[in-house]
């Protein structure tokens, strides 16, 4: 092995597999390696899975086929491939015979074994570990990267909620809260460190401290987190809309460092799919959320997911998801055409739904949410909003970018030096996607 070895982590799928991510570039760092972008010049390249949708198994798979031609370049490069995709009941051992040239194999229960894998595929051994179960112990200690402005931090593992279309709780285990103590070290360790942002991270932030015997549900979790000194921003995802009490609400309220953006998953606008969904709520209690949510936090943005084309929808079922995207006046949603996952009940449920109707309710429900998404950007324009400056577009180097506490991404004209302060931004334009703004105050916290 050379004396400056490199690692490229590439993350596919949510939050929870980018956090995931960091947790193995972080221990590929004890073993010795230095972070890298860099494919070419890798020594080890580690890609952590999603499993969620057909498509996200593809895209990994495409690339994963790739990295065949780097090794044939690179005998000494080391390929691992962990998470989700490997965790899927009887996955690995197909995975394995479609790519032999991966070294190191894990599951999304043994991540904190990696540096263990990491040495013996360094001595040439072929690796392959997926447990059955998690290891609490370690889940009570992640590791992650210092020193960076934003940061996500989980506050629990798993679901224990089972919706009908998802691989999830199957790959991720039952829902396990980690305690509030070592939340709270973990996020004023990151504060130390120069972070000002952190995102709380479950696949259901709500039902937090429901499996643990203790006073602290998620709402109590927020105030102790709004209380560490130097945190100046604290986010959450996932909410599930059977579990958003009015106590949270309140909080998020009276916060102060709490964003107004709360990503609210609907799913479907049909009470019959949303049953067959097994989600637990019904159009008319969400929309009693939401309209709890426009009495307390009246700037709040709302986002959400939709998946078209579950088993037997109808014409009828899909109109009421365009009316709820109508009623609810989201910034953003998430929209997926319904992918049949092997064990999950939905994919053995009657009536799937031919490819070219879903994806011709898709293009109708993306067209739909880009007017709508249009229209809150101009509400917000002429109006001066908060913005954490991250660092230059993407699309033009010479500008800024930063993001509203609502979550809107911005671009703007500012001195370099801003990047990681906040500023005032006054919105000026919209279009695509994008809003730009001028600063009209600098350094304001
Ligand atoms: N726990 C979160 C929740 O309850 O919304 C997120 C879970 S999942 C990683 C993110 C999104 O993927 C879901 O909200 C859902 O819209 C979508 N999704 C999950 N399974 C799917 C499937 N089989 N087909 C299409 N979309 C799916
Ligand atoms: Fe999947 Fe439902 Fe759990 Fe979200 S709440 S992870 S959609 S089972």
């Amino acid at each position: 092995m050379p004396e400056n070895k490199k690692v490229v982590t590439l993350a596919y799928g949510c939050q929870m597999s980018e956090r995931d991510a960091d947790t193995l570039s972080e221990i590929s760092t004890q073993e010795g390696y230095t972070r890298s972008e860099d494919l070419a010049t890798a020594d080890l390249v580690i890609i952590n899975t999603c499993c969620v949708r057909e498509s996200a198994e593809n895209k990994i798979l495409g690339k994963i086929g790739e990295l065949k031609r780097l090794k044939e370049k690179n005998p000494n490069l080391k390929i691992a491939v962990s998470g989700c995709m490997v965790q899927q009941p009887g996955a690995l051992e197909r995975l394995q015979h479609r790519a032999p040239h991966v070294d190191i194999w894990a599951g999304t229960h043994n991540l904190q074994e990696f540096g263990r894998l990491i040495q013996k595929a360094e001595n040439d051994q072929k690796v392959a570990e997926v447990w059955e179960k998690p290891n609490m112990t370690s889940e009570a200690t992640p590791l992650a990267e210092k020193g960076k402005l934003k940061a996500n931090v989980n506050i629990s593992y798993g679901c224990n909620n089972f919706c009908t279309y998802c691989i999830v709780p199957h790959v991720r285990g039952r829902e396990r809260s980690r305690n509030p103590e070592d939340i709270i070290n973990e996020v004023q360790l990151l504060v130390e460190s120069g972070c000002k942002e952190v995102t709380l991270l479950g696949q259901n932030v709500n039902s937090y401290g429901q499996d643990l015997d203790i006073n602290c549900d998620f709402a109590d979790l927020l105030k102790k987190a709004d209380e560490i000194s130097g945190l100046l921003r604290i986010r959450f995802i996932t909410s599930h809309p059977k579990d958003l009490s009015d106590k949270l609400i309140e909080t998020i309220a009276s916060g102060k460092h709490i964003c107004e953006h709360i990503h609210l998953p609907l799913q479907a606008g049909s009470n019959e799919i949303l049953k067959r969904m097994n989600r637990k709520y019904t159009r008319e209690y969400y929309l009693s959320r939401v309209e709890k949510i426009r009495e307390l936090l009246p700037q709040a943005s709302l986002t959400t997911d939709l998946i078209v084309g579950f088993p037997g929808e109808t014409e009828e079922d899909f109109q009421q998801t365009l009316d709820m995207v109508n009623r609810v006046h989201y910034s953003q949603a998430f929209t997926f055409m319904y992918s049949k996952r092997s064990g999950t009940p939905a994919a053995v449920m009657p009536d799937q739904i031919p490819l070219d109707v879903k994806k011709h309710r898709l293009q109708q429900l993306m067209n739909l949410q880009n007017d709508r998404s249009l229209e809150w950007r101009q509400t917000m324009m002429g109006k001066v909003y908060e913005v954490l400056v991250e660092g230059p577009s993407k699309s033009n180097p010479n500008r800024l970018t930063g993001r509203t506490r609502g979550n809107e991404l911005v671009i703007f004209s500012a001195d370099p030096s801003l990047q990681g302060s906040f500023v005032n931004v006054r919105m000026l334009e919209t279009h695509s996607w994008t809003l730009f703004g001028e600063i009209v105050s600098s350094e304001i916290k």
